[in-house]
């Protein structure tokens, strides 16, 4: 990506706010690339790109189809629709289609993937309702496709973060502050917000009769989170949102990303993940001596701070990476970003490690 800006690294630290400001969470990397063409003309040499390991089978889901999607059923008349990379879902009822999410990459195949199950299974193809999982773009940019005949239903900071930064997206019709069941075509959905995690509005969506429950950008099923901890505005309220996830009743699990549906065993891997990596900021913390880093750079603090926060870093990813590599994909891609945040949520949430000074 062009000028570094997908990369909350400890030495742009600073940029976090703005970054997390300017971007909506979880860029469609394919998206990007083609948006990018231009800066991208040139790549640097291959032989120059690392190497990763390979992405375990267990991560990868259904092949997608001609169109570049794949449509499958979750339960009933509950159904999944992925591009591979982003997740949607939609309820089929005898008064019209309740879709969850319009993710832009997926686009124009919503519709595709909807009509394609009302004909087989002989229901009607009309989105009348669409549900707001959070605000980001990246998950709902697609929304205008359906018109403005459609009841949209969202929390109340879902509306007023869109009406503030986002002219494309119409606004939620219906809102709601914590809890919400919608009754559609004699069909329940029940919407809670327990607080900030990744945004400051995102939900969880309980399907009691389908055994689903849909909670994005938190655990991407089989693969190590996005750079920086999926970009996660509100790092313990991340946490938090795992455990309240867990404490619902369900199989099937919808993330919002990648390939493949989750199950509670891809919840409690994520949270040992998570766990792991916070005791080893934590080690890390005391154990790496910060007296060669500012020795080294001197009145250059930031050099100091920034070489120390990279041996902290590495202290803590390498065993984590080590353990999870085969688990979930791409451990080695973005463990160090994570790690960083949960470094910077320890610190700064919790305050561990801080000293007064005598
Ligand atoms: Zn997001």
């Amino acid at each position: 990506m062009p000028e570094g800006d997908a990369h909350v690294t400890p030495d742009s630290a600073l940029n976090r706010r703005s970054f997390l400001a300017r971007s909506a969470a979880i860029t469609a990397v394919p998206a990007a690339t083609i948006l990018a063409g231009g800066a991208l003309a040139q790549p640097a040499s291959a032989d120059v790109l690392p190497d990763y390991a390979p992405i375990p089978p267990s991560a990868l889901g259904p092949a997608l189809n001609a169109q570049g999607y794949f449509v499958g059923r979750v339960r009933r008349n509950l159904y999944w629709v992925t591009d591979g990379t982003y997740q949607a879902a939609f309820l089929t009822t005898r008064d019209g289609v309740v879709l969850f999410d319009a993710p832009p990459t997926i686009g124009n195949n919503l519709q595709r993937a909807i009509d394609q199950i009302a004909a087989s299974t002989r229901v009607s193809n009309r989105v009348t309702h669409i549900v707001y999982s959070h605000y980001h773009a990246d998950h709902v940019g697609a929304s205008s496709l359906f018109g403005r005949g459609v009841v949209r239903v969202g929390h109340v900071e879902t509306k007023r973060l869109l009406a503030r930064d986002n002219d494309a997206v119409p606004l939620p019709d219906v809102t709601f502050e914590t809890r919400r069941t919608l009754r559609v075509g004699g069909e329940r959905i029940d919407l809670a917000w327990h607080g900030a995690n990744h945004s400051p509005d995102n939900i969880l969506i309980h399907l009691p009769d389908h055994d689903t429950l849909m909670l994005v950008d938190i655990n991407l099923p089989g693969w190590a989170p996005y750079d920086s901890f999926n970009v996660n505005e509100d790092v313990p309220g991340s946490i938090a949102a795992a455990a309240t996830a867990m404490s619902y009743r369900w199989r099937h699990f919808i993330g919002g990303h990648m390939g493949r549906l989750g199950t509670r065993d891809d919840m409690v891997v994520y949270q040992q993940y998570v766990s792991d990596l916070i005791d080893g900021v934590k080690e890390a913390v005391v154990a790496v001596d910060p007296t060669p880093f500012f020795t080294r750079y001197g009145n250059n603090s930031w050099a100091a701070v920034q070489t120390y926060q990279a041996a902290q870093l590495d202290y803590a990813a390498a065993p984590v990476i080590e353990k999870y590599t085969g688990v979930l994909a791409a451990v080695d891609v973005y463990t160090a970003s994570t790690a960083f945040m949960l470094l910077e949520s320890v610190r700064l949430d919790q305050g561990f490690g801080s000293q007064i000074h005598p």
